[in-house]
């Protein structure tokens, strides 16, 4: 049987990084991706937060617009507009296939067209199968560490370490046009990142985004739980009309529609077991209030690497250490923003209260991008009283 010391399943931000930098590290690193091109189905809006590229040394060659700007919309009180960073935008097919050839170039061994199917998880190795989809065999791979990196659509046993039964109420369905212009679009479109929350007519929340592209505007939403294609369809149709109205307005456009689901849930609270790791959304690493995974899919990638190379011995420590690195670093943050979206979803006016709140308080905005390991204890204190005068304009 091929052996390996990590085996990494899924080649998005999580399973990338974890490859790059396990196998920059020395370590003999192969990577299961079950698309013919890496990131090439990737749906995604994305965004990358100020920093991303020099943070995990992506070439800047990968960003196509710099938005300065970030607009927060909501049917109460319309939109709020406040500067950031600036931020980037770029697409998966990039962002994806970039980080995978730099995996590669540092040794590990990139496989599309391999599907996992099944793990055997014993104490000192674990034993993947897995789907070979260039010759039709099943093949069997043992590893002493294995990093489960494959994002929304990860199954794990419903009796096994990593079960999490609130793991389907997370899920939003999303549908996106990627809306190609015969001209271009509004000079703002290119400066703003554009996040919309409002109901729909039968009552569904519902997160909009329109970001541009060095070619083409992503304008799509993300719909909590599941509904029916037609319906998701039209009301991203209607929300299209409304963002071309505005910045595009009788221009021609081609449109490519594509769709998949997001978590927006909790972290999954077992992310360790002997020598296996989860990481990126398959760990539920997604902030509930925009969407963003990529720069928490990334550091996880990077902590299992780092785990890996620091206890290279023992796969079990290996596994304990990023476990504990995770989980200290995004869950307080991450179950934060969990309760916070479901208050403001319980009042939709909410929303206008908070935007209105960080437009008016540059400071706030400074800290809330900041980790909370960065923050001082005086930092926290402010945060906790904006929390609280929030908290009374809201109710
Ligand atoms: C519509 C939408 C818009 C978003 N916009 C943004 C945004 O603007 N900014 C942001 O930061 N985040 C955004 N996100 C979230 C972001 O996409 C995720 O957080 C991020 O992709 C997580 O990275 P990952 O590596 O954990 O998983 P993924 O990127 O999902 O990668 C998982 C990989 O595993 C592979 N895989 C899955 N199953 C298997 C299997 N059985 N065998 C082998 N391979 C497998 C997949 O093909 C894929 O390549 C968005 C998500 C959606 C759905």
């Amino acid at each position: 049987m091929e052996r390996t010391e990590l085996l990494v399943v899924g080649c998005g931000p999580a399973g990338g990084i974890a490859a790059r930098e396990a196998a920059a590290g020395g370590i003999e690193c192969v990577v299961l991706e079950k698309d013919t091109v890496v990131g090439a189905k990737r749906v995604c809006a994305a965004g990358l937060r100020p920093g991303f590229c020099e943070q995990f040394d992506v070439p800047r060659s990968i960003v196509h617009c710099n938005p300065a700007w970030l607009a927060l919309y909501d049917d109460a009180t319309g939109c709020h507009k406040f500067e950031v960073g600036p931020a980037h935008t770029t697409t998966r097919e990039e962002l994806d296939g970039t980080i995978a050839d730099l995996a590669r170039n540092a040794g590990a061994q990139v496989r599309c067209r391999a599907l996992f199917r099944t793990i055997a998880i014993e104490r000192d190795r674990s034993i993947v199968e897995y789907a070979d989809g260039n010759s039709g065999a099943r093949r069997q791979i043992a590893a002493r560490s294995v990093f489960f990196a494959n994002g929304s659509t990860a199954r794990f046993d419903a009796d096994g370490p990593f079960a999490f039964r609130s793991w389907a109420d997370g899920m939003l369905t999303c549908y996106q046009h990627r809306v190609y212009p015969e001209r271009a679009a509004a000079a703002t479109a290119y400066e703003t990142l554009e996040l919309h929350y409002y109901r729909t007519a039968e009552g569904r929340q519902v997160v909009g985004w329109m970001f541009p592209k060095r070619d083409h505007l992503a304008v799509g939403l993300g719909v909590v739980g599941k509904i029916e294609g037609a319906r998701l369809r039209g009301e991203l149709r209607d929300f299209a009309e409304r963002i071309a109205a505005r910045l595009y307005p009788n221009v021609p456009c081609a449109i490519k529609e594509e769709g998949h689901l997001l978590y927006g849930g909790l972290p999954r609270p077992v992310i360790a077991h002997n020598g296996v790791m989860v990481g990126g959304t398959a760990a539920g690493l997604v902030d509930a209030t925009n969407g963003e995974g990529i720069y928490e899919a990334a550091a996880s990638g990077r902590f299992a690497a780092e785990a890996c190379r620091k206890f290279r011995n023992s796969a079990t420590r290996a596994a304990a250490e990023y476990a504990r690195a995770v989980q200290s670093k995004f869950y307080p943050r991450l179950k934060r923003r969990v309760a916070l979206m479901h208050f403001l979803e319980r009042k939709p006016r909410r929303f206008g209260a908070l935007f209105e709140q960080l437009a008016s308080t540059p400071y706030l905005r400074t800290l809330l991008e900041r980790e909370d390991d960065r923050l001082s204890f005086a930092q926290r204190g402010y945060l906790v009283g904006q929390a609280l005068r929030f908290a009374v304009r809201a109710i």
